[in-house]
């Protein structure tokens, strides 16, 4: 990169976010030759855990950029089972013999140190602490990003070719170039903190309580993700509106650990909710993934709920096939990666719309105890459950066959 007459130039690629996707592809694009710049705005890893699975596909995709003893050190863990436990006690409700039987490889990451490993590969120039504020445009072409250094408040210019935006589902990349998409605020909330990884746990297999109040009773349930180095990672789905009410929401939180004594080991001494994270998710599909100059990937093209652990293996998928298309077909890069990602995106994103539109149904129409019944019943026929973790595990692949 060569600083000339105001602006850093010379580039082939400007990537705005150092996700897991926009690092992934800038390391792709670099190792392909390309000079690549990823601009992050954060100067550090966030100082809050949460679970995240990754899927056979993305994991071997990392494991072709890092060894895997490297990864296995401090940011992903092969699962085993799910338990399921609703107050009726505890049900495999997937055994590590099913996942075996139907070739579903799952991984748990600590999403940060997967970042962090993404962030320092080397065949990118990264600058961190660099907020993109602005895009620079010709005629309506975009040809590069205004930035502000969070720390100095210092101003530069990046110019090239192509810029391309994993900024997130507040995407300013998006918004800048007047890209449409329509979100609906997801009608969960979801609590995320870390603990140690009890040992009276299976170790690696996860763990989900379901709140025998029902969907209407604020608290859904909890997921307690194994993490390496004997850690764990926890999310509680909640309803925003219990937050309105102090005392229900203690009542319910109190009910909900009662229920159960084992969530008291993930839950320990931490107060609800002063010590967890809450996070609120919008979902949607941008009518478009770019534009002249400019493209989008990963949440700033399609943000979704965690429901059915989709959102990163989106990203690492969209990147992989940006790379792909850059490096083998550049003269079509927005039609080609928007003609191969759309119709996946699209299908991974309807776990997020049938939760969304699930989860607004009054309760007399889907009543707990069914649903509960129906996922003991579930459990008893892998033959049932089998093909559907398959598509789960695979809805964000493409199906045509890539020429490359
Ligand atoms: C509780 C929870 C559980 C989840 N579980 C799963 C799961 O099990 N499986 C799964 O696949 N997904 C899961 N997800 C979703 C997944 O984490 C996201 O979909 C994924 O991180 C998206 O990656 P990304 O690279 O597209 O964007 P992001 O990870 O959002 O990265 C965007 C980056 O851009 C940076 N940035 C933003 N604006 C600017 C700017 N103006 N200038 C410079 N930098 C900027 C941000 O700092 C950030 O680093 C979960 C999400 C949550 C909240």
């Amino acid at each position: 990169m060569e600083y000339c007459s105001g602006f850093w130039m010379n580039l082939d690629f400007l990537v705005v976010g150092g996700g897991i996707g926009g690092t992934i592809l800038a390391e792709l694009l670099g190792r392909g030759g390309k000079k690549v710049v990823v601009l992050e705005k954060t100067i550090a890893p966030p100082n809050w855990v949460r679970p995240e699975i990754l899927w056979q596909a993305t994991v071997k995709l990392l494991f072709s950029l890092i060894p895997k003893e490297i990864w296995e050190e401090d940011a992903l863990l092969p699962l085993g089972g799910i338990n399921l436990r609703d107050g009726r006690g505890k049900i495999r409700f997937v055994s590590p013999e099913l996942f075996q039987k139907i070739q579903v490889e799952r991984w748990a990451a600590d999403a940060n140190r997967t970042r962090e490993r993404l962030l320092n590969l080397r065949a990118f120039e990264l600058r961190r602490g660099v907020e993109v504020i602005a895009l620079l445009k010709e005629k309506n072409r975009t040809v590069g990003v205004r930035t502000r250094h969070v720390v100095t408040g210092q101003e530069s210019e990046f110019l090239a070719p192509w810029t391309i935006g994993d900024d997130g589902p507040h995407s300013l990349v998006r918004q800048a170039c007047g890209l449409e998409m329509e979100t609906r605020l997801f009608p969960l909330d979801f609590l995320c903190s870390g603990f140690s990884w009890p040992k009276s746990f299976e170790k690696a297999t996860t763990q989900v309580w379901l709140s025998v109040g029902g969907s209407h009773s604020g608290i859904l349930g909890l997921l307690a993700a194994p993490l390496p180095q004997g850690r764990g990672a926890s999310v509680v789905l909640v309803r925003p509106e219990i937050f309105e009410t102090k005392n229900l929401l203690e009542d319910t939180w109190e009910r909900f650990c009662a229920s159960d004594s084992a969530l008291k080991e993930v839950v320990q001494e931490r107060h609800f909710p002063s010590d967890f994270v809450r996070v609120r998710r919008s979902w949607g599909h941008a009518t478009r993934y770019g534009g002249e100059g400019v493209i989008l990937m990963g949440d700033a093209a399609h943000p979704l709920s965690p429901a059915g652990g989709q959102g990163a293996n989106m990203s690492v998928a969209d990147a992989r096939a940006l790379a792909e298309i850059a490096l083998h077909n550049p003269s079509r890069l927005l039609e080609e990666y928007e003609r191969r990602r759309r119709a996946a995106n699209e299908r991974s994103l309807r776990f997020t719309r049938v939760a969304a539109w699930l989860l607004d149904l009054p309760d007399w129409c889907l009543p707990t105890s069914a649903f509960l019944s129906a996922l003991h019943w579930a459990s008893r026929y892998p033959s049932l459950s089998g093909p559907l973790i398959r598509y789960v595990s695979t809805a964000f692949e493409e199906k045509a066959p890539t020429p490359y």
